[in-house]
């Protein structure tokens, strides 16, 4: 599960799967890098622009392995990402090891985040050879509605989201996008596509 970026504090670059065949050939056949940027007050409201993400997610689920970075750097420097293909997605909130001291979690968000079924972080150090010490969910097995939800119920219920203002979300394709270097080999059959 590694993913090569450029944005916020994101999944690691992996050397030693580089020159899988079948990521090369789905890099070169890959989407780039996309932004959007949207204010939720702008098109509906939460209800209409989390719609839309659901979408986003259905849209690229089923593809080549991608990150989504999802952050309001207008109003703090929170942020959730996932990376998603194949069917699977492992999504993240960002931690305290990344965040900034106006931005940082407090307890009592650590306790929501807990209650909500989040797991914490692995480490409270990053390693650049692991996976961000954040908080993250069990793998999701195609449930793109449920990926949608939990990062909804985390940006408005707690991270601060506020729908007055642009909703960045940062997409781009993981440096080595193949099932076989972005999951697990135990995951479940149904999963992969
Ligand atoms: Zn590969």
């Amino acid at each position: 599960m590694t993913c090569e970026e450029s944005a916020p504090e994101v999944l690691p670059i992996s050397s030693t799967e580089s020159d899988c065949s079948t990521c090369r050939q789905l890099r070169l056949e890959g989407l780039g890098a996309s932004t959007f940027r949207v204010a939720p007050a702008d098109g509906g409201g939460w209800h209409a622009w989390s719609a839309a993400l659901l979408r986003l997610f259905a849209r690229m689920g089923s593809g080549p392995t991608r990150a989504v970075i999802i952050s309001q750097p207008i109003v703090n420097d929170r942020y959730v990402q996932a990376q998603v293909g194949h069917g699977i997605a492992h999504a993240e909130v960002g931690s305290n090891v990344y965040l900034p001291e106006d931005s940082r979690l407090s307890a009592d968000h650590e306790s929501l985040l807990a209650a909500l079924g989040w797991l914490p972080p692995r480490s409270d150090t990053d390693d650049p050879d692991e996976m961000p010490a954040n908080w993250y969910l069990p793998l999701i097995n195609g449930d793109w509605a449920y990926l949608t939800e939990m990062f909804m119920a985390v940006m408005i219920g707690f991270l601060g989201f506020d729908e007055r203002f642009e909703v960045v979300i940062s997409s781009f394709q993981c440096a080595n996008p193949c099932r076989a270097c972005s999951w697990p080999a135990d995951i479940s059959p149904s999963a992969a596509t």
